[in-house]
């Protein structure tokens, strides 16, 4: 499909990952003329790979879900371990609280991101790719997108343009998180060491002192492996990523053992600078949707599904205004403070992730009040906690804020142990 003429719609939508394909479908199902863009040629390597189980649920309401029988890799629950091996804290979504699916997962994103645009073209979304958007100019009535080969007027534009942002960049909303200033470095792997049964299917997080590791198996064979660490300990390093990738493997215990037969198949990916909000996420004629809105960080994955969940509240939104000018942008503020109210959601955890104490706690041996269960059903994309959720949640944050002061479960002095100067220093 290549960039034609200009053709006026009543969405265009700026970027056909999920959010942007999410939004198409749903927009042409209602009867709206939508024009996608997307830049890239499909299928392309992405990483995001690991999903969550509240997503199940947006795949039945997209009906895509018969997709998933022959191209994913169930996925029960998660694990949380230490990188030297010692403590580890398995959950399964069989056991969080209040989550309406029990289980959820692994793609590739080469197939599932071209599978959501397929289906949005198959559902009336006029798909033009390889077609970047260079800009776009808005009036009263609409905006123009300026393209490689030529304009696209529409009423509105639903920017799923990810991390380039093309609208947040255009009027300079983006914010970096200060504290969240990461670098990752990923490959795909063979060979990767796995437990048995249901277990070979959980995603493991490894944390160590200074970075932390992730393994997500996309099928019986293929198992993405990547680490995430400060941008500045990256910097200081000097090595290329690739060396970085492997010095961490090396420096964590757990990671030597499960990676000792790995072999790596696809080449080193690296992204750094990834964690932002915008700071206004709609306009009279325009609307942000996914990364484009904001992305906090990897960890607890949560990255898909809020990249589908808010377009679908997007393209709900945009139907709306669509047939109800007047009280359209009301409606736009509402879908951005949701929106908001869900990063801020997702900001706390990954903030607390950092600290040490998110790990003595989460991995102590004995669970208090079924705290973890709780934590898994928010995690699992549960975005409307009842009232027993709730209150356990706020138990995790004050038990965290006390372990930081006094030692409520054991401290690990082990993480400590390994804050010991690693090769190259990278860790
Ligand atoms: C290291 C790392 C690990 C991650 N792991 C996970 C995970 O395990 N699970 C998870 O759920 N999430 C994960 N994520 C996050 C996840 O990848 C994203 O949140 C998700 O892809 C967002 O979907 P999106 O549709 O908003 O944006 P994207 O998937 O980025 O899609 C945006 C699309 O817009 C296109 N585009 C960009 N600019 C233009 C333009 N000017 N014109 C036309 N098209 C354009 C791009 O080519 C792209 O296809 C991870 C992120 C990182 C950085």
């Amino acid at each position: 499909m290549l960039c034609a003429m200009a053709s006026h719609a009543d969405v265009a939508i700026i970027g056909g990952g999920p959010a942007g394909s999410a939004a198409a479908i749903l927009l042409a199902r209602a009867g709206r003329r939508v024009v996608l863009c997307e830049k890239e040629a499909f299928p392309r390597f992405k990483i995001g790979e690991s999903l969550l189980p509240h997503s199940l649920a947006l795949f039945d309401r997209l009906g895509i879900r018969d997709e998933f029988e022959h191209h994913a890799f169930p996925k029960a629950g998660g694990e949380i371990a230490t990188a030297c091996g010692r403590r580890t804290q398995r959950f399964y979504f069989e056991g969080a609280m209040q989550l309406s699916h029990r289980s959820a997962y692994q793609v590739e994103r080469a197939w599932f991101d071209k599978m959501l645009l397929d289906h949005a073209a198959a559902a009336g979304a006029e798909v033009r790719q390889p077609c970047a958007v260079s800009g776009v100019a808005f009036d009263k009535t609409g905006a123009t997108l300026t393209t490689g080969s030529g304009e696209i007027r529409a009423a509105y534009v639903l920017d799923c343009s990810g991390r380039n942002a093309v609208v947040g960049t255009q009027f300079d909303l983006k914010r970096r998180y200060d504290h969240l200033q990461k670098f990752s470095v990923f490959a795909h792997y063979e060979g990767v060491q796995r437990d048995e049964g249901r277990d070979a299917t959980l995603t493991r997080l490894v944390r160590g002192k200074h970075n932390w590791f992730w393994l997500i198996p996309l099928d019986e064979r293929r198992t993405s492996v990547g680490v995430v660490m400060d941008i500045a300990d990256f910097r200081a390093a000097k090595v290329t990523p690739e060396a970085a990738l492997d010095e961490a493997f090396a420096a964590a215990p757990i990671m030597r053992t499960r990676m000792a037969a790995a072999k790596r198949i696809t080449e080193v990916y690296a992204i750094g600078d990834y964690s932002y909000r915008n700071t206004r996420m709609h306009g009279p004629r325009w609307l942000l949707a996914g990364d484009a809105a904001g992305f906090i960080d990897p960890i607890f994955s949560t990255g898909v599904f809020l990249a589908l969940h808010s377009a679908e509240q997007a393209a709900a939104t945009l139907d709306f205004a669509l047939r109800h000018p007047l009280l359209g942008r009301i409606r736009m503020a509402s879908y951005a403070r949701n929106l908001n109210r869900q990063m801020n959601r997702y900001l706390r955890f990954a903030t607390a992730w950092y600290t040490d104490e998110f790990v003595d706690v989460f991995t102590a041996a004995k669970p208090l009040f079924r705290i973890p269960q709780a934590v898994n059903s928010v995690l699992g994309g549960n975005i409307h906690p009842n009232f027993s959720v709730w209150w356990r949640l706020q138990l995790f944050y004050l038990v965290l804020w006390v372990q930081k002061r006094h030692a409520l479960v054991p401290r690990l002095e082990e993480l400590k142990a390994e804050a010991a100067p690693a090769p190259s220093g990278v860790t």
